[in-house]
């Protein structure tokens, strides 16, 4: 990934004449026009370094001197209601912000570094959750997610990444759910999207409410489904079961590279197999894949390393591969928006014996083929086949995932 600074100059060299309002007015919209999804103002040895994450990958911006962002830093405490004067703990907010007549919040941290505050500021747009094409999933998944969140009762994961969608795929199910007949009670940490007609409740510790606490309280306010931000540990993993047991839907993410080995981090939270079985309903497991940019893409020959990788992954060399050149539209980066990707594990008498034996990856892999299951990689791989992004942001995603 280039790490060039386009427009940088231009961007912060108002410094002279620019108020700090000015410039703060002037990074938020820049960053939201960009779609970026956060502002990182990082204080350096001489000067403060001016980035955003565009499409899930950072960029420079430009550098502005400590002068000129001591004030920055002011306003953007100012707009979040922090302590203007805390300059030593760290602090937390959110910032709401009109851009082109839209209205946008921010989440705010500024924390000390070796060479002074920090700032991270990311943009929570709100997205239409109103069905589950929006990161371009199919119909055919968008129905199998729906038929496993209409029985109402049982657990169903979703697996990914940070910055894999998942917070897109469970409200578009919240959203799918909120028909006025269910109570959908949440616990998030923190609340990204507030959601009119469902109950959420934000955990943490600012808070003092905890995962685990916070379903105990939830289960006793008569609720139909609920979403729990993530199961992390063992006490949340098991009473989050015996809510799904005992006629709710429990809605959860996981940490997992893959379906089945978010099943597993279940069993390896202390979930006992007969429960997991018994209680799990499916788990989705997904990545954004950047799209190349439709106005500067080409066809290339494929490189030994391209060809390594499709024999490895297909057992056969690439057809016509694509990448982007690089142009003014994606901003040098080689790509312009994003594309989900998808598989789902449902849980039926096949995948419970495989569970129940404590099959490892491969041979699920080999079950789950020979019954027409496409997983992640296939589905990253047909992205590629057909032109949509490269073998370069395959590789990112499928195998740096974070
Ligand atoms: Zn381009």
């Amino acid at each position: 990934m280039s790490e060039s600074a386009p427009g940088g100059s231009t961007l912060f060299s108002l410094s002279g004449m620019s108020s700090p309002v000015e410039i703060v007015d002037q990074v938020i919209s820049q960053a939201v026009r960009l779609n970026a999804s956060d502002i990182l103002l990082e204080p350096q040895e001489k000067e403060v370094l001016v980035r955003m994450r565009v499409d899930g990958v950072l960029q420079s911006f430009g550098v502005m001197p400590f002068g000129s962002y001591d004030q920055v830093l002011s306003r953007v405490k100012v707009l979040g209601n922090m302590d203007v004067t805390e300059n030593r703990k760290p602090q937390e907010s959110k910032i709401r912000f009109e851009v082109d007549g839209r209205p946008y919040v921010l989440r705010a941290a500024v924390v000390s570094t070796n060479f002074g505050q920090m700032a991270a500021l990311r943009v929570l747009d709100m997205p239409d959750f109103s069905d589950f094409s929006q990161l371009g999933m199919w119909t055919e998944m968008a129905e199998k997610i729906k038929r496993n969140i209409s029985g109402r009762y049982g657990l169903f994961l979703v697996c990914g990444p940070t910055g894999s969608g998942k917070t897109t795929t469970v409200h578009s199910c919240l959203r799918y759910l909120n028909s006025g007949e269910v109570n959908i009670m949440t616990l998030e940490d923190p609340i990204e999207y507030v959601v009119p007609g469902i109950n959420q409740i934000e955990v943490g510790e600012e808070v003092g409410l905890d995962f685990v606490s916070g379903l105990r309280t939830i289960l006793r306010l008569n609720p139909d489904v609920i979403f729990v931000g993530e199961i992390r540990d063992a006490a949340t993993a098991k009473i989050a079961i015996q809510a799904s047991l005992t006629g709710h839907l429990v809605i959860s993410t996981i940490h997992g590279r893959n379906s089945v080995g978010a099943l597993y981090r279940l069993v390896d939270l202390g979930v006992d197999k007969y429960m997991v079985n018994y209680a799990l309903r499916a788990i989705v497991s997904q990545r954004l894949m950047r799209r190349v940019c439709d106005h500067c893409k080409e066809i290339y020959t494929p490189t030994p390393e391209d060809v390594e990788i499709y024999v490895k992954e297909k057992g056969s060399g690439p057809g016509q591969l694509i990448h982007g050149r690089g142009c003014e539209l994606c901003n040098k980066t080689r790509y312009h928006g994003r594309v989900g990707i998808f598989e789902m594990l449902e849980l039926d008498d096949t995948v419970r014996s495989l569970v129940f034996t404590g099959a490892g990856e491969t041979e699920f892999k080999q079950e789950l083929s020979l019954r027409g299951f496409r997983g992640l990689t296939a589905e990253g791989l047909r992205m590629v086949d057909e032109g949509t992004t490269s073998v370069k942001e395959f590789v990112r995603t499928m195998y740096d995932a974070r």
